[in-house]
């Protein structure tokens, strides 16, 4: 009977309704219910460009949303709701949420990839040693990351908002950094090692994608992203969509937008 058995899921959704982290102003925590909705949407189908559909039965295991915890305990929480993931041999898709969710990801996913790689889509490089006093800031998930050697490379696209404190964590660190001011539209990213993708919406330029709590002109078109995703090379072993805040989004357009990233990052996990 085994051949009638469907075969088991291979990505895990879930979502980290969390923005405690959050510098300037609130709203990422009602984010995954939005990009769940926007995903299922009968106005579009579930098929990814690169021609996966992800409407197919058993493409995504969804663990559901996490609700936030007090201070440090929500760190934990995150790390071991991936880890939990992890064991069963689900790659992980998170929502966010703030940008803080990333460090607990990467700690739970570093412990099961010796070398693994971060490809980052942002405005901001989110190097901020601490930002108001907070080390778990939305603007400091890479210094962690980069501190404890998480892992082996950081790769940024998008960045257009570098300062000198920031410059100097580059540095420190050998972040490899895509500057916006010299975008070029023939990049294509290569990986040696397992690669995680963090989007933080607002790397979009705020014409194609209003709805975060940070925006900043200048920056990558959504079709510019999706292709930066379709020609990348490398295997992809996790990913993040964070810093969509519905509350800035009045047009009811970001969170399409995030769904529509979802399934071309999604397609790419699975390999196509
Ligand atoms: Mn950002
Ligand atoms: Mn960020």
């Amino acid at each position: 009977m085994s051949e009638m058995q469907p075969s088991p899921a291979k990505l895990a959704l879930i979502g980290f309704c969390y923005d405690e982290n959050s510098s300037f102003t609130k709203g990422s925590a009602d984010a995954p219910g939005q990009i769940r909705a926007a995903l299922r949407s009968e106005a579009w189908n579930l098929w990814s460009e690169s021609g996966v559909d992800l409407g197919a039965d058993n493409t995504f295991f969804d663990a559901g949303d996490i609700e936030p915890l007090p201070g440090g305990d929500m760190i934990s929480l995150i790390e071991q709701s991936i880890a939990t993931l992890l064991n069963d041999k689900l790659a992980p898709l998170s929502l966010g949420g703030d940008h803080s969710i990333t460090y607990p990801i990467i700690k739970a996913l570093s412990r099961k990839y010796d070398e693994l790689s971060i490809l980052h889509f942002d405005a901001h490089p989110d190097l901020y040693h601490d930002f108001q006093g907070n080390r778990y800031s939305h603007a400091s998930p890479f210094a962690r990351i980069m501190e404890e050697k998480l892992v082996k490379r950081l790769v940024q696209v998008g960045i257009r908002t570098i300062n000198a404190h920031q410059r100097e964590q580059i540095e420190r660190f050998g972040v490899e950094v895509l500057e916006m001011k010299s975008y070029d539209d023939h990049y294509e990213l290569q990986f040696d090692t397992p690669v995680y993708i963090s989007f933080d919406i607002d790397a979009l330029d705020p014409a194609f994608a209003p709805g975060v709590s940070h925006r900043e002109p200048g920056g990558l078109s959504t079709r510019q992203a999706i292709d930066l995703i379709r020609r990348l090379k490398g295997n992809v072993v996790g990913a993040d969509i964070v810093e969509f805040n519905p509350r800035m989004d009045p047009l009811h357009i970001t969170g399409t937008v995030c769904a529509k990233l979802l399934k071309e990052i999604a397609a790419k996990m699975l390999g196509v």
